[in-house]
C-alpha cells in the first residue's frame, strides 16, 4: 500500500493513495495504439510502428491492480480497442475477476455493430462511443475516412445489446462542429444515450490548433440551453463530467442526461482517481505525464512479478501531480484517451 504521507506501508495489499491523498481506483488500459480512423486532433500524421498490448500482460495487470490495490473500474481504450484481436477473450478473463465493479470501453464505433452483443456476453458493462458530428461528409473529413453510418449502426447495436446507458462523447471544436451541439444532443437523447460534451485538450502535435478550437464548457451549456433546460445533477466527486438532467424546451422533445467534461476551464485534477497503462506497458499517472514508468522489468517469461510491479507502481503513483500540466507532446492515440 502507498500511504497519504508518501511512505510505503509494509502491507502490499490495500488501496492506492497518492501523495495528495487521492484514492486511485480507476484504470484506463490502452489495448493498442492502432486506430481505423485518424481523427485530426487525436492521431496527427506521422505515427510510429503500431503496438497491440499482450493479452496475458493486460489480464495480469488488471488482476494485480484490482486484487492487490483496489482498482475497481477498468476502461479499455486505445487507439481503437475493437481492433485488438483478443479483445473478447480479454474481456471475459477480466470479467471473471470478482474484484472489479465495471469494465467499460471507449470506441469510435466503426466495428461495434458486429461485436456489441458478444462483448456484453463476455462481461463488458458499458460503452462510450465517440461521435463528433452527424454530417456524413464532415465525419469523413474529421476522421480522415470514417463512415458515419457504421458508427451509427454500432451505437444502435450497443443499445440493443443492453450496454446501457451508451454514452456519446462529443469533442467540441470551434468552427468544426460547434454549430450542431443541440442536434447531437437531441439525436443521442432520443435514443436513450447520455451525451457528453468534452472540452478539447491541447495534446500532441496538434496542441496549438486544439487550444485555438477550445469551446469553454460555459459556452457549450449556453448553446444547449437554447433548446434544453438543464438541471445540475449531484454527481460523485470523482466523476470528471458535470451532469445535467436535460429536457427539451419545446414539449414532446427528448429528455435525458447531458454532461460536460471541462478539462480545461474547470479541471478535475483534485478528484482524479485515474491511472493509465499504455499498450507499450508503461504506467502514466496523469494524462499529461511526459514520460511513463515501464512495467517491462516486472514482466518475466509471461508472468507478472507483482512485487517488482509494486515498486514501479509506487514510483508512478507518488509522482502523480497535484495538477496536470495541461500540455502533452505525445499523441492521444498513443496515451489512451
Ligand atoms: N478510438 C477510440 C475512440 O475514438 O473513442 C478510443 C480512443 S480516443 C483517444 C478516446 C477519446 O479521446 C475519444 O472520445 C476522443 O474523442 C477523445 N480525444 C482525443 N483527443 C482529444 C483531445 N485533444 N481533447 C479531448 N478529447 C480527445
Amino acid at each position: 500500500m502507498i500511504t497519504a504521507s508518501g511512505e510505503p506501508s509494509a502491507d502490499p495489499l490495500g488501496p492506492l493513495i497518492d501523495g495528495w491523498g487521492r484514492r486511485i481506483d480507476r484504470l484506463r488500459l490502452s489495448l493498442t495504439d492502432r486506430c481505423n480512423l485518424a481523427c485530426r486532433y487525436c492521431a496527427a500524421a506521422g505515427a510510429g510502428s503500431p503496438c497491440h498490448i499482450d493479452e496475458a500482460f493486460a489480464v495480469a495487470v488488471v488482476r494485480w491492480l484490482s486484487g492487490r490495490h483496489g482498482v475497481r473500474h477498468v476502461r479499455l481504450t486505445g487507439g481503437e480497442p475493437l481492433l485488438h484481436p483478443q479483445l473478447l477473450h480479454m474481456v471475459s478473463s477480466m470479467a471473471r475477476l470478482c474484484s472489479l465493479n465495471e469494465i467499460t470501453l471507449t470506441t469510435n464505433g466503426q466495428a461495434l455493430a458486429v461485436s456489441a452483443e458478444r462483448l456484453r456476453r463476455a462481461g463488458l458493462t458499458r460503452v462510450n462511443v465517440s461521435l463528433d458530428t452527424l454530417h456524413p461528409r464532415r465525419f469523413a473529413r474529421l476522421t480522415r475516412g470514417g463512415d458515419l453510418a457504421r458508427t451509427v449502426r454500432g451505437i444502435e447495436a450497443a443499445i440493443a445489446a443492453g450496454l446501457r446507458p451508451v454514452r456519446l462523447n462529443v469533442v467540441v471544436q470551434r468552427g468544426i462542429n460547434d454549430d450542431e451541439l443541440c442536434e447531437l444532443c437531441e439525436w443521442g437523447l432520443s435514443r436513450g444515450c447520455t451525451v457528453r460534451f468534452l472540452e478539447m485538450m491541447p495534446v500532441g502535435p496538434e496542441a496549438t490548433v486544439c487550444r485555438e478550437r477550445l469551446v469553454p464548457a460555459a459556452e457549450i451549456l449556453d448553446r444547449l440551453s437554447r433548446r434544453f433546460t438543464l438541471e445540475p445533477i449531484a454527481s460523485p466527486v470523482e466523476q470528471a463530467a458535470t451532469d445535467y438532467a436535460a429536457a427539451s424546451v419545446v414539449g414532446g422533445g427528448p429528455a435525458g442526461i447531458v454532461g460536460v467534461i471541462a478539462s480545461m476551464t474547470r479541471p478535475f485534477c483534485t478528484s482524479c482517481r485515474r491511472l493509465r497503462v499504455t499498450s507499450r506497458g508503461e504506467i502514466l499517472s496523469c494524462l499529461f505525464d511526459a514520460g511513463g514508468w515501464s512495467l517491462a522489468a516486472a514482466w518475466n517469461g509471461g508472468r507478472l512479478d507483482e512485487e517488482a510491479a509494486d515498486r514501479i507502481l509506487q514510483a508512478a503513483v507518488m509522482a502523480k501531480p497535484r495538477f496536470g500540466r495541461r500540455t502533452q507532446r505525445r499523441r492521444m492515440i498513443s496515451i489512451g484517451g
